[in-house]
C-alpha cells in the first residue's frame, strides 16, 4: 500500500510546483511573535565619513565584541531566521564570515542580509566566497551603499572615488557570482535632501548598466551628523517615491523572471505592495510620528546588539543595558525586566518611525497587514500609476474603425 505523503513532504511538492514556499510564509504570519531576527553592530570600524550616519559618535571607538564573546551570544539565543548585519563597516571584522557561520549553525539563521559601502573588494570577494561555501543554506541579500550620483555620493560619504570604486566592486560580485541566485546583490540608497533631484537618474542607470536585483530607498532617519540632510519637502518624496515605484517595477520583472505564472504576478504583487507600503509610511513618519498599520513588535521579533555589547529593541531607542552583566546570555537579555518595560512601553511610546526594517519584521507578524494593507498597498500604486500613462501608450487600445464617440446626429 502507497505510504501517505507526510506534511513536509507535500510542503516541498507545493513549492516545487509553484516555485515559492508561500505556504510556509503564510504558516510564518499566524505565529505568535518571538525573536526572528537579531540586528549585530558586528563592528564599530569605518572607513567613511558618511554625513547620513545615525551612528557616527559611536565609529572607530574599539571595544568590538569579541568572537568568544559572540560564541556565548549565540549558543544562549533561540533559534532564529535572519541576521541582519550592521557597524561600520562589516568587512572591516576579519572574522566576519566566522561570525555568520556560528549563527548559521547553531541558530539556524538562513537569511544574512549584509550591507557595505563596497571599498573593501578583496575582503568582500573572501568573506562571500567562505560563506557561500560554508553555509550552503544561507541566503544573502548583498548591499551596496549609493547615495547619489558620482559628486553627491562622494560629498554625502566623505571619501574622494567612493562613488567609482563602489561601481567597480558591484561589477566584481557580478561577475564573480552571476547566476548565484542565494546570492542577491542590491543597492541601498539613502534618501536626503542633497540628493534626491537626482535619485531617479541614479536608479535609470543602475537599472540599465549595472546587472543588480533591486534597489531599496530609505529617507534618512535618526540623528545624522549632519541634520540639515533631513530636509526633504513632503511633496518631493511624495513625488520621487511614485516614480521610484515604476523602478521597483522593472526590478521585481527581473527579480521573479524565474517563477511560472501564477506565482510571478502573486510574488510582483507582493513586493510592489509591500515597497507601497513602505513608501507610505517613510512619507507619514519623516515629519512626525504616525501609527503603522500594525503594532512595531521591536524587542520581541528583534534585538540589536550594538558593537561593545549594549542592547537594544530597535536602532531607534536607547540602550537597555550589556551583555556582559548577563554573562552574554542573549536569551536572559531578551527576559531581563529592562527589556520587558521596553516592550510594555513600545505600544504607547508614539515613536512610529520611517525604518523598514523594522516595518518589515512588524508587518510579518500581522495577519491585518499580510492579508489587507499590503494588497491595498499594491492596488493603490495600481491605480496612482493609471492617471500618468503617457497618451501614446494608450493609443494602442483604440479602436480604429469604430469613433467611440458616435458622431452628433444632423439636424
Ligand atoms: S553610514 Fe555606515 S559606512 Fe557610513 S559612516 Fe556610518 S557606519 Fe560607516
Ligand atoms: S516604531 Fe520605530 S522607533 Fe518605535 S519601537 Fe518600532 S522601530 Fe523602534
Amino acid at each position: 500500500m502507497p505510504r501517505k505523503a507526510s506534511w513536509a513532504t507535500k510542503r516541498e511538492r507545493y513549492n516545487r510546483a509553484v516555485g515559492f514556499p508561500y505556504l510556509q510564509y503564510a504558516r510564518g504570519v499566524f505565529r505568535p511573535p518571538r525573536l526572528e531576527a537579531l540586528f549585530l553592530f558586528v563592528t564599530s570600524a569605518c572607513n567613511s565619513l558618511c554625513r547620513t550616519c545615525f551612528y557616527w559618535e559611536e565609529l572607530n571607538q574599539g571595544r568590538d565584541l569579541t568572537f568568544e564573546q559572540l560564541e556565548k551570544v549565540s549558543a544562549s539565543a533561540p533559534p532564529f531566521h535572519k541576521l541582519w548585519l550592521s557597524g561600520g563597516e562589516p568587512f572591516l571584522r576579519k572574522d566576519l564570515a566566522e561570525v555568520v557561520e556560528l549563527f548559521y549553525r547553531n541558530n539556524g539563521v538562513r537569511a544574512l542580509n549584509l550591507p557595505t559601502n563596497g571599498l573593501l573588494p578583496r575582503q568582500l570577494e573572501t568573506v562571500l566566497d567562505a560563506l557561500l561555501q560554508r553555509c550552503p543554506d544561507l541566503v544573502i541579500d548583498l548591499n551596496f551603499s549609493l547615495d547619489g550620483l558620482a559628486n553627491a555620493h562622494d560629498t554625502i560619504r566623505g571619501v574622494p572615488h567612493n562613488f567609482e570604486k563602489t561601481l567597480a566592486t558591484i561589477e566584481l560580485a557580478a561577475s564573480r557570482w552571476r547566476g548565484v541566485r542565494r546570492l542577491r546583490r542590491n543597492v541601498a540608497t539613502c534618501i536626503t535632501s542633497e540628493n534626491y533631484r537626482e535619485l531617479v537618474a541614479l536608479g535609470l542607470n543602475l537599472l540599465r548598466d549595472s546587472p543588480l536585483d533591486g534597489q531599496y530607498f530609505e529617507i534618512v532617519r535618526g540623528s545624522p551628523m549632519d541634520p540639515a540632510l533631513k530636509q526633504v519637502p513632503r511633496e518631493e518624496l511624495a513625488s520621487l517615491h511614485r516614480t521610484l515605484m515604476w523602478l521597483h517595477e522593472k526590478y521585481a520583472d527581473r527579480l521573479f523572471a524565474h517563477l511560472r505564472s501564477p506565482a510571478r504576478q502573486l510574488a510582483k504583487a507582493y513586493y510592489l505592495g509591500n515597497l507601497k507600503l513602505h513608501f507610505d509610511l517613510h512619507e507619514k513618519n519623516h515629519y512626525g510620528p504616525s501609527p503603522w498599520p500594525m503594532p512595531c513588535t521591536a524587542g520581541l521579533t528583534t534585538i540589536v546588539i550594538d558593537h561593545d555589547g549594549h542592547f537594544r529593541a530597535c536602532e531607534m531607542r536607547g540602550k537597555l543595558g550589556r551583555l556582559q552583566d548577563f554573562d552574554f546570555d542573549l536569551s536572559a537579555a531578551l527576559r531581563s525586566p529592562a527589556m520587558r518595560t521596553e516592550t510594555a512601553a513600545i505600544p504607547h511610546a508614539n515613536c512610529w518611525c520611517t525604518h523598514s526594517c523594522w516595518i518589515h519584521s512588524s508587518s510579518k507578524f500581522s495577519p491585518r497587514a499580510q492579508l489587507f494593507h499590503i494588497p491595498w498597498a499594491y492596488l493603490k500604486h495600481r491605480w496612482e500609476r493609471l492617471p500618468r500613462t503617457e497618451a501614446r501608450e494608450l493609443e494602442r487600445f483604440a479602436v480604429r474603425d469604430a469613433p467611440l464617440l458616435a458622431p452628433a446626429a444632423a439636424d
